[in-house]
């Protein structure tokens, strides 16, 4: 396992990821994507949805605002239990989610499950200590809501609060009965909404693994009561296998089922597909079997019924849903931690190389000639390129130089425009992974591309 400070720097000094304001001396935590990183996040999310929506004969997609109505929330009980319990150490000022400080030192106590006095009560008797400062020293635990509250056209009272959604889920929710309406479907039907979400994190970090602004992509799949496991079961391993096709390597993940006593009330099952990043393991996508809660508390806080009456069998229930919920910065972060190599080159040189999917990769071709006097075939070669595919040009230093540039970004193919492709129109196409070479005709390089890259 490489060292989490070496891959979070070359990250950033090749254009993944900058850090957000920066010449402002940045704001905690914030990041923004560069032109690598803004490509292959483009390409996940495209991804997911042609995987999880435009092939899907079940399902369907919307764009939900950020903004709803904030009774939304007091429905689904952000309002009332989104909330962190801190704690401040009183001698160095950090601060710490209460039940993550105990966990930190006490690795095998639910501390999750924990009520605030519970909570107190131990850090006190087993004598948690401060990880920065080693003192004992707390203030009392406060409960801190995660919804990042704001108002909507003048004025500051209570009437026009409204919050940055923490999750895209909701939007699904209370467009259920749209979605049927306008798309004259039947269940199972899956609703699937990419978008961003806001969370006042206490302790965000790890880069973009825990930001407190982030990209959700969800879908809630509802279903006939009975019919619901099934399909927990069939989603469960549909998440898997996106993530086999993002190239991961299947040592470092693992589904985490959550045992009964981990279980949120209304759960039937939950389980959290998680990759083991340079700092242990992290969650990547959850998915639960959430049963009728959601469209049950909709129908009591909005008064509107939500109930479907099967056209075939003339049955009316609340149907049951399935949600697989992942955080699309959390697969870039993956996706990048586990493409980074550093290799020994027969001729004693080395190289790193981000072994990334072709089909997750930020350039997919780079187009360098070996002389600048071969600029213009190399151009009308780069122009045509990018028609298909994100295309890059580089005419500075050494070919090997070259190479070794667009192998520590991830670029799977490169084309060299040498002095027999003016004769000859044919170019040399490197190979990425094996650095194998083959000579292939101007004419036929979008197709050989195109097979080898696309999804
Ligand atoms: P965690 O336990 O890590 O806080 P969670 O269980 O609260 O995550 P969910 O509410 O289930 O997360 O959200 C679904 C997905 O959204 C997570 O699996 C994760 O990929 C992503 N996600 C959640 N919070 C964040 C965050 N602060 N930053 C980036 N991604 C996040």
């Amino acid at each position: 396992m490489y060292d989490y400070d070496k891959l979070v720097t070359h990250f950033i000094t090749s254009g993944y990821y900058f850090q957000g304001s920066e010449i402002y001396g940045g704001i905690s935590n914030t990041w923004d994507y560069g032109p690598l990183g803004s490509e292959i996040k483009k390409n996940i999310k495209d991804m997911w949805w042609k995987r999880f929506v435009q092939e899907s004969p079940t399902n369907v997609g919307i764009d939900a605002a950020i903004l709803m109505n904030p009774k939304v929330w007091e429905a689904t009980g952000h309002v009332s239990t989104f909330n962190d319990p801190l704690i401040d150490c009183k001698s160095c000022k950090m601060r710490y989610k209460a039940d993550d400080l105990i966990s930190s030192q006490f690795p095998n106590v639910e501390a999750g499950k924990m009520s605030n006095d519970e909570l107190m009560d131990l850090i006190h008797k087993s004598h948690v200590k401060c990880p920065n400062c080693g003192k004992e020293d707390f203030t009392d635990i406060r409960q801190f809501n995660m919804m990042f509250k704001t108002h909507i056209g003048v004025t500051e009272d209570s009437q026009s609060a409204v919050y940055l959604r923490p999750e895209t889920a909701q939007g699904m929710f209370v467009n259920f009965k749209n979605v049927l309406r306008t798309t004259r479907r039947k269940l199972p039907i899956g609703i699937c909404n990419v978008g961003k979400a806001f969370r006042n994190e206490i302790t965000p970090g790890q880069l973009t693994f825990r930001t407190r602004e982030f990209d959700q992509m969800e879908m809630e799949f509802f279903t006939k009561p009975g019919d619901d496991l099934k399909w927990f079961d069939y989603w469960k391993g549909k998440c898997l296998d996106f993530i086999g096709e993002l190239g991961i390597s299947k040592d470092k993940l693992r589904y985490r089922d959550h045992d009964p006593k981990e279980l949120a009330f209304y759960s039937k099952a939950t389980t959290d597909i998680e990759y083991l990043f340079p700092w242990g393991w992290g969650e990547i996508w959850g998915i639960a079997d959430r049963t009728d809660y959601d469209l049950k508390r909709h129908m009591d806080y909005s008064g509107e019924s939500l109930e479907y009456l099967d056209p075939d069998t003339n049955e009316k229930y609340i149907p049951y849903c399935i949600e697989p919920s992942v955080g699309l910065d959390r697969l870039v972060l993956m996706t990048l931690f586990d493409a980074y190599s550093e290799e020994e080159l027969p001729d004693g040189d080395s190289r790193i190389v981000m072994h990334l999917s072709p089909a997750v990769a930020p350039y997919k071709v780079a187009v360098l000639p070996l002389s600048k006097k071969l600029e213009e075939k190399a151009k009308e070669v780069h122009a045509v390129l990018s028609k298909y595919m994100s295309a890059v040009y580089d005419d500075t230093g050494s070919i090997g130089k070259r190479y070794r540039r667009e192998d520590a970004i991830g670029t799977p193919y490169c084309v060299t425009i040498d002095f027999d492709s003016i004769e000859d129109n044919t170019v040399t196409v490197r190979d990425r992974d094996s650095m194998n070479q083959i000579r292939l005709n101007i004419n036929e390089l979008v197709e050989y591309l195109k097979v080898k890259i696309f999804f």
